[in-house]
């Protein structure tokens, strides 16, 4: 898997992964929202640099131009819920993307430390031959990444995959790097160190549903 961890290098990106780690500026659940939705728009710039484009002739009102478009055919498919603001981001900037929604949770067994990813909702359009682009903003243990990826299969063979996170736990990339194909990309803004014992990212950002949308009655 090719990993881009895009933390590595000084930018504002990490000044928008500062403000939702923060416990103080995350309570403001709209910044929250926006910064997740930024964090989007700079993984999805980024991202576009690896995709194909083919030269086409620009008329302005003075002169004709070449410029380089992108050609693929984008699927974007986010889980539920956490993933809308990522996914609000990304579609700014894939302008004629295809949508696709499909809800994971953690269902606890007996044991509150252990769960299963459940898959219910699912809509998608036809992946045969697309570029696929699977966005989680929690990149945890990775199972709800490779859940969805298992659930899509009926739906096409896609030409290449893209997976977008915000912040993953090392577990959760080592995870999805030994399962998803060699040729699939990950663009991730931070990567940190561990997982607690109830499968939240350390240090994190707690809970990125609750932090967006407000508490659950759920667990
Ligand atoms: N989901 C979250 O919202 N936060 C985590 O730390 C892990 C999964």
């Amino acid at each position: 898997m090719h990993i881009h961890n895009l933390s590595q290098q000084n930018s504002v990106l990490n000044t928008f992964i500062s403000e939702i780690r923060d416990v103080t500026i995350q309570k403001d659940s709209m910044r929250f929202r926006r910064n997740i939705e930024r964090i989007g728009e700079v993984l999805g710039y980024e991202m576009s640099k690896s995709l194909s484009f083919k030269n086409s002739e620009i008329k302005t009102p003075l002169a004709s131009c070449s410029m380089g478009l992108l050609e693929n055919d984008i699927v974007l498919c986010s889980i539920l819920r956490a993933g809308i603001p990522l996914h609000n981001g990304l579609l700014n900037y894939f302008d004629t993307a295809e949508n696709a929604f499909i809800s994971a949770y953690r269902h606890h067994k007996e044991n509150p430390e252990s769960f299963e990813i459940i898959v219910e909702y699912l809509a998608c359009p036809d992946l045969e031959n697309k570029t696929l682009i699977l966005a989680d903003p929690m990149l945890a243990t990775g199972q709800s990444m490779v859940a969805t990826f298992e659930a899509l299969k009926p739906f096409g063979i896609p030409k290449e995959v893209h997976l977008v996170s915000v912040i993953g736990a090392q577990e959760g990339v080592d995870y999805v790097n030994k399962t998803f194909n060699k040729n699939t990309h990950l663009w991730i803004a931070a990567i940190d160190e561990t997982l607690n014992d109830k499968g939240y990212i350390i240090p994190g950002l707690g809970d990125a549903g609750d932090l967006a949308f407000g508490k659950k009655l759920q667990q």
